[in-house]
């Protein structure tokens, strides 16, 4: 298939706002697209060249692609720069700068969608010398067989910046007017959910089946070949792949014991709720891969978790569901998410950072067991079957603490032994309930102590390295004092995003993905002082920061330092002088201090 098939699909998208006009067109390419590319262009619609779980990278740096364009074009540094400049995008300078060079030469190649495929794949595969000049030739060499159209979308591809409005529920929505369109009675000329209401049913079995086929198999172009083949009854045929992850079921949150019964019933199971980071295992055989909730592969991150698995862990073949939790490997205490975070993206002394920051395994589900699908086994009975395959080895790998109850008391004091063995608070989970892959469930519910947040002023910034080296990338924060000064408290850079990634809009409630290019945009205007690669700002933009505790500290001037600052949102409604204050933060301080001195009486 031409690209040329994909470029026009892209340019009606982004010709409309409409919703299901955008639908529309995504199905009707669903419906006519050759089997042979689909995967190839469903994925390319959306930006990418290798699936979401699949944690290769382009990694083409803006730079190389200027270089790239030079070579196809003909064109100096200083031109393209230019063009960049004036256009303010690099896939729009490439469109102009090739206009420009077609009108002297003829195309003699046609872009295909798996040479186009194939070759940006190559360029996350490039490593070691020659790297920048092979890159730079892959790109040029696309680049001389493209229209200018076509040159923009490939640039914007390569560059991972299209956006064209194909996310997961737009495919999935589109899939539904493709294939079930006629049997559901869908028209365009009419509202979506007047539509659904007519055959409700119908529409939401047709939903679920597609949805669910995804989640279990995070492949959208076999979801669809089942659709376009065997309709319903294929779809709902799909099943777990052992060693493809599936989605993570989600939890809702939930502000009392009270509510945690409402919600799961009583009896219900009440547990550990760790505050770690989620691990997806699978084994097969000798086979064992370790995937996070982002189904981002991490077995080499984790060769300790894998002789847990292999050595801890009866059966042929499962899929395990977990939290690692990071400790202090002095005192054995747990430690917060962030100090053991790092391992995720540890690409060397692997073994090293395994025995500095230490993980215990809390694995609290089993969706696959010998062969067999436990989705829809009542979960009592996936935990009985799990525990009997554990050997439970403390600060190793345990099955998550638990207690079945019906008691509102029992379950408070179950809770208060969580805290205090410092984890994050309790899961509810109801007794009964399936296991939902990519769902926020109401039959998982978490409960933790309200979060104690401040508002406080960007007064100062440093620029970013490597990768972030073109934005701000650390925050110096302030609160102020009865006076009107802005006194500081601590520096934050997390919390913030890379990038705004619009898969995943809409999978986890909280946050509101603040990247660091806004940050950067917002903050640079502001910008009154400079030293090296630190900046001073104007004191205008306030944020809103989640932290672990509050510390007496001579190195900010309000005496006060927060530990693990974290990035809640933006608060534009506030003016930087309603932002916390110095009193507000020693009052803090001073509850934070009794309430320590409480919990050690409790000991
Ligand atoms: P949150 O990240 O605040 O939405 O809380 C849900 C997360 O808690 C899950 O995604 C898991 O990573 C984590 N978690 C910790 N302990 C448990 C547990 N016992 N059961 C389920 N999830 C847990």
């Amino acid at each position: 298939m031409k690209y040329q098939v994909l470029v026009d699909l892209y340019e009606s998208l982004g010709a409309t706002a409409k919703r299901l006009q955008k639908i529309q067109l995504i199905g009707d390419f669903l419906k006519t697209a050759p089997e042979g590319v689909l995967e190839e262009s469903i994925l390319l619609m959306q930006g990418r060249v290798f699936p979401s779980w699949d944690e290769r990278k382009i990694g083409m740096a803006a730079k190389l692609v200027v270089k790239a364009l030079q070579t196809a074009t003909g064109a100096d540094k200083s031109a393209v720069e230019w063009m960049w400049k004036k256009t303010g995008d690099l896939g729009d300078a490439a469109e102009q700068l090739i206009e420009k060079k077609k009108q002297a030469t003829l195309v003699t190649r046609e872009l295909d969608v798996k040479r186009l495929f194939s070759n940006i794949q190559k360029l996350a595969a490039l490593e070691g010398e020659g790297t920048v000049a092979a890159k730079v030739q892959l790109v040029a060499e696309l680049l001389t067989s493209a229209t200018p159209k076509e040159a923009k979308y490939v640039i914007r591809t390569i560059l991972e910046e299209l956006r064209v409005g194909v996310g997961e529920g737009n495919l999935r929505d589109a899939l539904v007017w493709a294939f079930f369109g006629k049997e559901l009675g869908l028209s365009y000329d009419r509202e979506e959910h007047a539509v659904a209401m007519d055959n409700k049913e119908k529409y939401q079995e047709v939903l679920g089946a597609i949805q669910q086929a995804y989640d279990l198999t995070n492949d959208f172009s076999l979801v669809v070949n089942k659709a376009r083949s065997g309709g319903l009854a294929a779809l709902k045929s799909l099943g777990i792949r052992i060693f493809t992850p599936l989605k993570v079921m989600l939890a809702l949150k939930v502000d009392s014991i009270e509510e945690g019964f409402e919600r799961c019933g009583k009896p219900c199971a009440v547990e550990f709720k760790l505050d770690g980071f989620r691990i997806q295992i699978h084994k097969e055989g000798k086979g064992i891969k370790l995937f996070t909730r982002r189904l981002e592969e991490v077995t080499a991150q984790f060769p300790d978790v894998v002789d847990y698995v292999r050595d801890h862990v009866r059966g042929k073949s499962f899929i395990l569901d977990s939290e690692a939790a990071g400790f202090d490997k002095k005192s054995k205490k747990y430690l917060p998410f962030q100090s053991i975070g790092q391992r995720i993206r540890r690409k060397y002394d692997i073994e090293q950072t395994a025995k500095d920051f230490p993980v215990e395994v809390n694995l609290f589900d089993i969706l696959y067991f010998e062969g067999r699908t436990l989705l829809h086994t009542p979960f009592a009975e996936r935990r009985r079957l799990l525990a009997s395959l554990v050997d439970n080895i403390p600060r190793k790998m345990v099955v998550v603490r638990q207690l079945v109850t019906e008691k509102e008391k029992e379950a408070e004091k179950f809770y208060k032994e969580s805290l205090k063995a410092g984890n994050e608070g309790v899961m509810f989970k109801t007794l009964d309930a399936p296991y939902k892959p990519g769902a926020r469930v109401g039959h998982m519910v978490k409960m933790k102590p309200v979060m104690e947040t401040l508002d406080l002023v960007i007064v100062g910034a440093e620029w970013g390295e490597g990768k972030r080296a073109q934005w701000l990338s650390s925050f110096t924060l302030a609160c102020i004092d009865g006076q009107g000064t802005f006194r500081e408290i601590g520096k934050m850079g997390t919390g913030i995003k890379e990038k705004e990634d619009l898969s995943e809009k809409g999978d986890d409630a909280e946050g509101e993905g603040v990247t660091f290019e806004q940050l950067t945009n917002e903050l640079k205007p502001l910008i009154i002082g400079k030293g090296g690669k630190e900046v001073t700002v104007r004191p205008k933009i306030v944020v809103e920061v989640h932290y672990e505790e509050i510390q007496k500290s001579p190195t900010y001037s309000s005496g006060f330092a927060l530990r693990f600052p974290r990035l809640v949102r933006l608060r534009a409604d506030r003016a930087p002088e309603e932002c916390s204050t110095l009193e507000m933060v020693e009052q803090l301080f001073a509850g934070q201090k009794k309430g320590k001195s409480i919990a050690e009486k409790e000991k």
